[in-house]
C-alpha cells in the first residue's frame, strides 16, 4: 500500500503492493482475495495522494523488522506478516493465488517456531486466506474454516497421556470463556 514509503522505516516496499490484495479496506471497497479497484500493475496506488488513511497506516512486520531476510518480503514470500498491536497474535494473510506458500521454507519451519514461542505467552500464530483460518500449533496445524466477525478462537492446554496437548476451537465471542487455568482465548482482529 505503500508505494512511496513516507516513514522512518528502513525499508521501502518497492515493487511489492501485496496488501492491496489480500485485506478488506472497507473505505475503497476493497475485498480480501481481490485486487483493490484503484491497484494498477506496474504503477501501483493510483489514488497514492489521496489514498485513505488505513492505507497510509499500515506496515507489515517484513516493513518494521529489518532482520527479516528478504526472502520474506510479501511479494516473494506470497504472504504478508503483522504482528496485532494489542495481542501480539502474529498474522500470515496469504495470497489466495499461492494458498499454500507458508508451508513452504524457509518459513514453515520459522512459523513453527514463532507458534511455540507465542503459546508459550497465550499468544498464537493465525494464517488466513481470505477469511478462512489456520491456527499454527507447534506439533499440527488446525483449520478452523471461515471466521465470523463474532467468533474468536479459545485454546485448552492439557497433558494427555503425559504429554502436551493443545485443543483449539472457535466459537461466539460473548459464549463464556473455559474455566479453566490452563485456558485461553487468542482475541482476533
Ligand atoms: S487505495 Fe491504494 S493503497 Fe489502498 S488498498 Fe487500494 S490500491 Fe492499495
Ligand atoms: S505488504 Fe508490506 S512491503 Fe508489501 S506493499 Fe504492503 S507494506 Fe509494503
Amino acid at each position: 500500500m505503500q508505494t512511496t514509503l513516507e516513514s522512518v522505516h528502513a525499508r521501502d516496499c518497492g515493487t511489492c503492493s501485496l496488501c492491496c490484495k489480500v485485506y478488506d479496506v472497507p473505505s475503497v471497497q476493497s475485498v480480501a482475495g481481490v485486487w483493490c479497484q484503484y491497484f494498477k500493475r506496474g504503477t501501483g496506488c493510483s489514488i497514492h495522494a489521496t489514498r485513505p488513511q488505513h492505507c497510509r497506516d499500515f506496515f507489515c512486520d517484513w516493513i518494521l523488522h529489518p532482520e527479516l531476510p528478504d526472502t520474506w518480503k510479501p511479494e516473494i514470500a506470497k504472504f504478508v506478516l503483522t504482528t496485532d498491536p494489542a495481542t501480539r497474535n502474529m498474522i500470515v494473510q496469504v495470497d489466495p493465488g499461492a494458498r499454500g506458500a507458508w508451508r513452504a521454507e524457509p518459513y514453515y519451519s520459522q512459523i513453527k517456531a514463532w507458534s511455540r514461542l507465542a503459546l508459550e505467552q497465550k499468544r498464537s500464530v493465525f494464517v488466513f486466506v481470505n477469511k478462512n483460518l489456520t491456527v499454527v500449533l507447534p506439533d499440527r496445524d488446525v483449520e478452523l474454516g471461515q471466521m465470523k466477525p463474532d467468533e474468536t478462537v479459545r485454546f485448552r492446554r492439557e497433558t494427555r497421556n503425559g504429554r502436551d496437548h493443545i485443543e483449539v476451537w472457535k466459537e461466539q465471542v460473548n459464549a463464556p470463556p473455559p474455566q479453566s487455568f490452563n485456558a485461553f482465548t487468542a482475541t482476533m482482529r
